[in-house]
């Protein structure tokens, strides 16, 4: 991937000050959680495009919650019980709206980056009893294809630098670290697994490393 050469080629420090991203637009956005700011980012190394949903003026030393969220069609606008990346959503704005500042940014990696029409397929193999890697191998596709370098620079970029990340993902977190930012603690976010979600989050927890305490 383009995006991903960047940081390869180049030391830490100087990723620090090399923006991949640009802010192509901004306007407010209203929500049922109140008031935000909707920003959109485009990346300089690919067509992949960004939104930050965001609020608060911030100073240095604020500690922000952050989620980086990625697009799951069928969880955050369908509501499906496949999977808990709804509610996940939900709870990172009202965590924001709560605290009155911090940021979600959004990627359009759906299905961990395979696609939505793979993702579809692949909940058809899961239908007949494989599970959320399985499926994937048996597609031919990676199991975990994200990146979230350009994530953490759209989170610098809007001016945060002390982050609490809402996320059980080691990934995020190291991402954050890697990318600048002062990760200052973790809000886990997580639920009680359902029928639907069991399986899914254990998979997650025991062959992915995320950190569920509610799974076993
Ligand atoms: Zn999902």
């Amino acid at each position: 991937m383009i995006k991903s050469l960047v940081s390869r080629s180049l030391p830490t420090e100087a990723v620090h000050r090399v923006k991949t991203i640009e802010k192509a637009a901004e306007a407010r956005l209203p929500t049922e959680f109140g008031e935000f700011r909707i920003a959109g980012y485009k990346s300089r190394t690919s067509n992949e495009e960004f939104i930050a949903v965001y609020k608060g003026i911030v100073s240095e030393n604020t500690v922000a919650p952050i989620r980086i969220h990625s697009q799951c069609l069928t969880g955050d606008v369908f509501h499906s019980s496949k999977c808990d990346c709804g509610p996940q959503l939900r709870f990172a704005m009202e965590t924001i709206a709560e605290t009155g500042y911090g940021a979600v940014v959004y990627q359009h990696q759906e299905g961990r980056g395979i696609g939505i029409i793979n993702k579809i397929k692949a909940y058809s193999l899961q239908d007949e009893g494989a599970d959320t890697i399985e499926a994937n191998t048996r597609l031919g596709l990676e199991v975990d294809l994200r990146e979230y370098g350009q994530c953490v620079e759209i989170i610098r970029d809007l001016g945060f630098k002390k982050v609490q990340m809402m996320s059980n993902n080691p990934e995020k977190l190291k991402a954050a670290e890697d990318g600048g930012l002062e990760l200052v603690n973790r809000i886990p976010i997580e639920f009680e697994p359902s029928e639907n979600t069991q399986d899914y989050l254990s998979v997650k927890k025991f062959q992915m490393g995320h950190l569920l305490e509610l799974v076993s």
